[in-house]
């Protein structure tokens, strides 16, 4: 685990297993349609049970870029935010924008519904296929640009990576951002 203290807000990486976090919110890699079919989102939703996929049902189409809410049923977050990363498709089409993007709307929502504590997986890196070092490097500093513009809003922000090279990699690039 490594933990940097940022803008009144605790950033922080461990190995682990998302469903297993305690923290209000965990985040999602969802998809467009939020059909939880593979990956964290089976895992999450297989956890959480049926009120989860209920709640997804009716919120239906959640465009790349964005992130939507449901509860966390039997997980033991409070909440689960679907955040839609982009399909890599080689880099041009808008990519890094759209992870970014995905990230600062986990980030607003959870501000909105006044969430103190957020977990983040790796997303994209998937079955989407977003090269790790490049998605690392996008969703930490774009997380850093939210702490430093709403500093104090949330007081923990971690990023639950589920290998061994996930959490290396999430390491070498947190480090580079804020060396200390
Ligand atoms: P995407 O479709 O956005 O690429 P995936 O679910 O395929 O999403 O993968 C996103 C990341 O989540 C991968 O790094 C994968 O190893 C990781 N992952 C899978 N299961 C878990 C889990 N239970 N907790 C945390 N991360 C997980």
């Amino acid at each position: 685990m490594i933990t940097r203290h940022v803008f009144q807000t605790d950033l922080t990486l461990k190995k682990g297993d998302i469903t297993e976090e305690s923290t209000d919110a965990i985040v999602n890699a969802a998809n467009e349609h939020l059909m939880h079919g593979g990956g964290v989102a089976y895992a999450i939703a297989k956890k959480a049970g049926s009120i989860l996929e209920e709640e997804s049902r009716g919120i239906g189409y959640v465009p790349t870029g964005s992130a939507a809410i449901t509860s966390g049923g039997n997980l033991p977050a409070k909440y689960v935010i679907h955040a839609v990363g982009p399909v890599w498709r080689g880099g041009k089409s808008n990519e890094p924008q759209l992870l970014r993007s995905a990230i600062r709307s986990s980030l607003e929502l959870a501000k909105k519904h006044e969430l103190k504590s957020i977990s983040f997986p790796a997303i994209s890196t998937g079955i989407f296929g977003y090269p790790l070092k490049n998605a690392a490097r996008e969703m930490l500093s774009e997380t850093l640009q939210f702490l430093r513009e709403n500093p104090g809003e949330l007081k923990l922000v971690q990023f639950v990576l589920f290998t061994d090279l996930d959490f290396e990699t999430f390491k070498q690039e947190l480090v580079q951002l804020i060396p200390e």
